[in-house]
């Protein structure tokens, strides 16, 4: 027999939250006021801090390709520890807590080590604990494979285990609980005029997310998109109201929302290209076949049949994109190939542009006006991006919040 449980919050804590015994106690705390409310609990945690960062560094230290199996089997004691610290805390307040490693809550994932996918969640034993009304406290990031192995679910992937959870489990809520108070018009450490956005849609949450804000990752919007699981995003450290992430936006609808800025880019250029058809397409399919996500391109106007061609990748997998790169090259017989780690990418994202116009126009005269070069452009139905000098970064982003009227 299945039975929804009623009333069922789905809360996950992320690293800055249980970074230490005393934020520990503090989640604690929180968990403890829902269950006076009697909301049955589950809990997603992170690992402590800045854990995850330390142990990969212990590990490329000794290897500087660790294998991927080993690695999650490195980076998933992260989590294991949280959970288990966060239910010890639970019960010495007297709350019945139990914690579970991914595998034991039932995560199912495919066999690719580091950034798996969740093909299938058998929350058996979660639901079991439920029933015996204990706070069901669940290590994030992780799951197991097909073959047994323990698997992690790409940086930030907490989120992604608690969207998951809050969808198998058919919680009533799924909320966020960070070291910010939602998700502002723009990185509130860099525009001192951001401002909280109370409620935003999917599509630019995930906009936002994947141009660089940081406040939630991207896979676990995507998922709360494709499954409708209204979310939101809270402070542990405060009581005020976070921001609500939904299919429907209010009325208004904002030309543009918020900004993003991110450094985590880097450009790679391959130099004279014989400009002919079929080209890109083998350089592309080779990085691809690598699995390398490249972000923007930008293929220059051909001279005598000779053209160069530009793109971003993720900085951690720009070195094996530029070694790629020269393979390539070679084997075309293009030129040099550049690299370029001094860039950062600059997004405006906003639902309202789908009906408005003028919008790019808006945002290369302001930073025109600011004298920031744009070396590479991309837009989407909901976004326009640009790539600019890394020092020049924090200016357009001033300047855009600035230009759009977001903020103070
Ligand atoms: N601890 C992992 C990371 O730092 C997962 C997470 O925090 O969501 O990426
Ligand atoms: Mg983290």
């Amino acid at each position: 027999m299945t039975r929804k449980v009623s009333h069922l919050y789905v809360l996950k804590f992320g690293g800055s939250s249980v970074a230490n015994l005393s934020k520990i106690r503090r989640v604690a705390d929180i968990i403890s006021a829902y269950r006076r409310k009697r909301y049955k609990i589950v809990v997603v945690v992170s690992a402590m801090g800045d854990t995850t960062d330390k142990l990969l560094h212990l590990a490329f230290k000794l290897n500087p390709s660790p294998p991927e199996r080993e690695l999650d089997m490195l980076i998933s004691t992260g989590e294991q520890a949280s959970a288990a610290l966060l239910a010890m805390a639970l019960k010495s307040k007297g709350i019945e807590a139990i914690s579970f490693s991914g595998h034991q809550a039932g995560v199912l994932t495919d066999l690719s080590h580091t950034k798996a996918r969740i093909l299938e969640i058998e929350p058996r034993r979660l639901k079991q604990a439920l029933l015996k009304e204990k706070v069901v406290v669940v290590a994030g990031f992780q799951g197991k494979t097909p073959y047994d192995d323990i698997s992690t679910l790409g940086r930030g992937g907490s989120d992604l285990s608690a969207v998951a959870l809050a969808h198998v489990l058919g919680a009533d809520r799924c909320i966020i609980y960070t070291d910010v108070e939602g998700v502002f018009t723009a990185d509130p450490r860099i525009v001192k005029e951001a401002e909280k956005i109370n409620c935003i849609s999917f599509d630019e949450m995930l906009e936002l997310a994947s141009k660089g804000t940081q406040v939630m990752q991207a896979r676990a919007i995507e998922v709360a998109k494709k499954y409708n699981i209204t979310l939101e995003v809270r402070s542990t450290f405060s009581n005020k109201g976070g921001t609500i992430i939904k299919s429907k936006q209010s009325l208004e609808e904002a030309v543009v929302r918020g900004i993003s800025l991110t450094e985590k880019e880097a450009k790679i250029t391959i130099c004279n290209l014989p400009d002919r058809p079929g080209i890109a397409a083998e350089v592309f399919q080779r990085l691809s076949a690598e699995n390398i996500n490249v972000d923007m391109i930008v293929q220059n106007v051909s001279r005598n049949k000779i053209t160069d061609i530009s793109f971003t990748v993720d900085k951690a997998e720009a070195r094996k994109a530029f070694d790629s790169a020269r393979l390539i090259s070679h084997k075309i017989k293009a030129g040099e190939v550049l690299y370029d780690e001094d860039i950062a990418k600059v997004s405006i994202v906003g639902i309202g542009m789908r009906s408005h116009s003028g919008v790019a126009a808006k945002m290369f005269k302001a930073l025109a006006k600011a004298r920031v070069n744009i070396e590479m452009i991309s837009t989407s139905e909901i976004s326009i991006s640009c790539v600019v000098r890394k020092k020049e970064g924090k200016v357009a982003a001033g300047v855009l919040h600035k230009a759009f009227g977001l903020g103070r």
